[in-house]
This record gives structure tokens, sequence and C-alpha cells, in this order.
């Protein structure tokens, strides 16, 4: 085995950061986003907890206009803004082959 296909150290795993992890994932994006954002509500709301809990830094504000601008291309398919944000966020899975593509090992 070369150098540059070692297996990373259990210790080394523990030193990854979530950047890290996030860059070893795959995406086949869908021409569509899977994620509808009510911008209204968005707006109206005080707290904006979408921008905050998104592991995947799948939302953003713009400053400018005070919109809610999705990267639907990011997302990890973890359910928390469906969850938490219900109010203005409509969220349902990428269609059948598209989406995050987990590798595991
Ligand atoms: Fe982010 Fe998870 Fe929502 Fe995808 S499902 S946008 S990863 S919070």
């Amino acid at each position: 085995m070369s150098e540059d296909q070692a297996v990373p150290s259990e210790e080394s795993k523990l030193k990854e950061t979530i950047e890290d992890k996030l860059f070893l994932v795959k995406y086949k994006p869908d021409k569509e986003s899977h994620i509808q954002v009510d911008q209204v509500k968005f707006k109206a709301d005080r707290i904006k907890a979408v921008l905050y809990i998104c592991p995947a830094k799948t939302y953003e504000l713009n400053e400018e206009t005070g919109e809610c601008m999705v990267a639907f291309e990011n997302c990890l398919e973890c359910g928390t803004c469906k969850v938490a944000c219900a109010e203005y966020v409509k969220w349902v899975y990428p269609r059948g082959g598209f989406g995050v593509q987990y590798r595991f090992g």
C-alpha cells in the first residue's frame, strides 16, 4: 500500500473537523431544489434558527434582501430543518438517485 492510500489512524480521525468530513461527502445534485423556503415567513421570524442548525450550512442570509438563500446541493438529508423550521421550510427527499451519496469505511 502506498503512502497516499494509508488508512487514517483512530487518533487522526478524532482530529478531523466537521469541514474535513464534509469534504469527503459526495453529492449528485438534482437540477431542481428539494428545499423551498417561504421568504415572507422567514423574514418575519426573529430567531431564524435555520441559519444555525444546519450541519451543512445549506442556508445563508442575504444581507441585502433579507431573504434566505438555499444551497440545496450541500444538504446531508438529516431532516433537522424540516422539524425545527417547519413553519417556513418545505423539505422533501431529493428524487431517487440524487442527493448525498454516503460512503462508509
Ligand atoms: Fe441542512 Fe439537514 Fe436541512 Fe439538509 S436536512 S438542509 S443538512 S438541516
